[in-house]
């Protein structure tokens, strides 16, 4: 449990470790390396220039990055990535986008995109199987749909290049970077706080780009000036890196991977044998890091959350448009936070059966 004594199952932004959130308030208040505070170090300075290419070397040794790739740190979050990846790679293309449609953040990425080139969407959601056409810009998708509990546990093979939106599963499974022409993620998801947006893109594909474009929505602007062209987000850099020495330190995307599996694991077991809930997702596609489920009778929802927020559990309450309840398992949420979960699921069921 962290230390304000809650269970924090919240989607976005996401649970730190207590560790991180320690060391990021002490260089808020004192940070030795430049006697200054975090807040207040020129990003121009050898001190930062070294956590901005430490937090980048920690990116490539967890998530094995080729060399060819580029490693990038925007801002405006992953909805910027929304437009500037169809502002890039399609615009002034006679060539189609193609987009899967996973959901949510799925289709608001569609709506952006058709603002610049011919759209072909494809609803996941309907089908697992599906062509892509050869002659495609891109195919673009969304790893983990957050608010839906869903995740692609397989990406297609093809020719065409591929974008993905990881922002709320990346460094919580290993992946085959080599796979993708371009993968982008909102790091207050499983990164680190709010303001800044990690892009992995290879160079051969940001060279395809050849009409001009505003500097700051140009992937090579960042590129060419090591993500230092304009004054970056430095503190959400610098608690990014804390949280990702803490994630190697651990063991890896591998080890934690392992632990991520066992703790959805835990709390899809209790949702199947509970009578009183129901899971929301399909089971083949049920995501590691966003469990939805809901209460089979609807009546007794603010009950269980009211029940449940008496525990310190938080962060439970599903997405406005899905309903139900949500509980992200994100890389630092303590198996014992999913424990302390499935209990409640068990004790709110055990109370409800006494009281019938
Ligand atoms: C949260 C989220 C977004 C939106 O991210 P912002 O950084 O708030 O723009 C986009 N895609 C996915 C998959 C998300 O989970």
């Amino acid at each position: 449990m962290s230390k304000t004594s809650k269970h924090n199952f919240g989607a976005g932004p996401c649970i730190l470790p207590q560790t991180v959130l320690k060391q990021a308030a002490d260089a808020v208040e004192h940070w030795d390396k430049a006697g200054l505070s975090i807040l207040e170090i020129s990003h121009r300075s050898p001190e930062f220039e070294a956590v901005i290419r430490n937090t980048e070397a920690l990116v490539r040794e967890l998530l094995d990055v080729p060399e060819d790739y580029s490693v990038l740190f925007l801002q405006g979050g992953a909805s910027l990535q929304f437009c500037m990846v169809p502002m890039n790679f399609s615009q002034g293309s006679p060539k189609t986008a193609v987009y899967l449609d996973g959901g949510y953040f799925g289709q608001k990425a569609i709506k952006e995109a058709k603002l610049f080139g011919k759209v072909e969407t494809i609803d996941w959601k309907q089908s697992k199987t599906y062509t892509i056409p050869g002659s495609a810009a891109y195919f673009h998708c969304t790893s983990n749909n957050t608010i839906e509990g869903t995740e692609m546990f397989s990406f297609p093979e093809t020719p065409v290049p591929v974008i993905c939106d990881m922002s709320s599963d990346i460094f919580s499974r290993k992946i085959d970077v080599s796979r993708f022409a371009l993968i982008y993620a909102g790091a207050q998801k499983n990164m680190g706080p709010a303001g800044m947006t990690l892009v992995i893109a290879k160079n051969t594909f940001l060279d395809s780009v050849k009409h001009p474009l505003p500097s700051m929505l140009d992937y090579r602007v960042y590129r060419d000036n090591g993500s230092l062209y304009n004054t970056p987000p430095v503190f959400a850099i610098y608690t990014a890196m804390l949280n990702l020495q803490w994630l190697k330190k651990k063991g890896g995307v591998n080890l934690i991977a392992r632990e991520n599996l066992c703790k959805a694991q835990a709390l899809y077991d209790e949702i199947d044998r509970n009578p009183l809930f129901e899971g929301l997702a399909p089971a083949a596609d049920r995501s590691l890091m966003n469990v939805t489920f809901k209460i089979r009778n609807e009546a007794l929802e603010p009950h269980f959350l009211d029940f449940a927020a008496r525990r310190g559990l938080v962060g439970i309450r599903g997405y406005r448009t899905v309903g139900g309840f949500r509980a992200s398992l994100y890389n630092a949420l303590p198996y014992e936070s999913v424990t302390a979960l499935v209990n409640a699921l068990r004790d709110f069921s055990n109370d409800q059966a006494l009281e019938i």
